[in-house]
């Protein structure tokens, strides 16, 4: 007779909450690797020893462990939730205007840039991220209200908010994303004022969000476009297929070839230290300790990923 072999999507299967304190224990013994962003005063002064973690299932069910109820700063992560609106509300003439491949190079590197005349590689990369800015710029008379409205439904939480003084520092230590918006600019790639779509940009960067409603606000990429929270249709199902591809090649910059071999999924990471990933039909996750690696993403919260992947099985491949 054939045994059945062992399916990861019966979640039943998995002791979940046993499996997040197994891995908070793992982490928590790795305190002390990675190094915090030099170039944000507020991350640099961080304490760094900390994790959390939050699992959210299309049932319902969540699942946290440590700081996962810490707010911070979600920095590049918020190129998901921009993305998204952006893909659902100019549709596929976003292509026309930044493409899909993995640079291969830093965030905020400038140079593929002047070669590739102007076209940013992918929306998760700053230049890209900028370019997907200023088409929600161009559609939304208010984009910081429009975007707080997004996340606020995508989480059933009203309190979302950005950290003012963050948005200011940003925007002061971002000489290179003033340079990369001028170079857009230089190409006929950005149509708004080069100041107004770095503000929107440092906004989005500094808004605030704890592990458990990272996972939720993502949630929607695990169920083909709607928000389970909501109930509204966010993006089609075939936007949140692109969405998770695009992340799965390009959410963890010049480390996603490493990230889906240890990781294998859907992932979106920010310098804050969170990283958010996507088991499709399944869940939404957010692992978080602050401490980067090489990278810039979060050391230990790829870690916790990876544990969770192999601990699982439940990643895409
Ligand atoms: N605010 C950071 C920057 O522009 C965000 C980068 C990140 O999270 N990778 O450069």
């Amino acid at each position: 007779m054939r045994t059945i072999p062992h399916n990861p999507y019966d979640l039943r299967r998995h002791d979940l909450p046993a499996i997040l304190a197994t891995i908070d224990a793992e982490v928590r013994e790795r305190f002390g690797e990675g190094t915090l962003p030099e170039d944000i005063p507020s991350l640099v002064g961080q304490p760094r020893e900390r994790f959390g973690m939050a699992v959210v299932t299309l049932d319902g069910d969540v699942h946290a462990v440590g700081d996962a109820r810490v707010p911070l700063a979600i920095q590049s992560v918020s190129k998901v939730h921009t993305l998204t609106m952006a893909l659902h509300e100019a549709g596929d003439a976003l292509w026309r205007r930044v493409g899909r491949e993995p640079s291969g190079d830093p965030f905020n590197s400038l140079v593929q840039l002047e070669y590739e005349h102007g076209i940013p590689r992918n929306p998760f990369i700053n230049a890209g991220a900028l370019v997907v800015d200023d088409v929600l710029m161009s559609l939304h008379a208010d984009p910081e209200n429009a975007l707080l409205a997004f996340l606020r439904a995508r989480t059933g939480n009203p309190r979302i908010g950005v950290d003012p003084p963050v948005t200011a520092e940003e925007r002061r230590s971002g000489p290179r994303n003033i340079a990369v918006a001028n170079f857009l600019r230089s190409f006929d790639n950005l149509a708004c004022d080069v100041d107004a779509v770095l503000d929107f940009y440092s906004f989005h960067c500094a808004l605030r969000m704890d592990c458990v409603d990272l996972a939720r606000s993502v949630l929607y990429l695990a169920n083909a476009g709607e928000c389970p929270v909501s109930g509204e249709r966010v993006t089609s199902a075939e936007g949140a297929t692109r969405i998770n591809a695009v992340m799965l090649t390009c959410g963890t910059y010049d480390a996603a070839g490493d990230f889906a071999f240890h990781v294998g999924l859907p992932a979106k990471s920010g310098v804050g230290g969170a990283i958010v990933a996507v088991v499709p039909k399944v869940m939404a996750l957010c692992a978080w300790s602050p401490a980067l690696d090489a990278k810039g993403n979060s050391m230990l919260g790829g870690y916790a990923l990876h544990r969770f992947t192999r601990m699982t099985g439940l990643s895409v491949f």
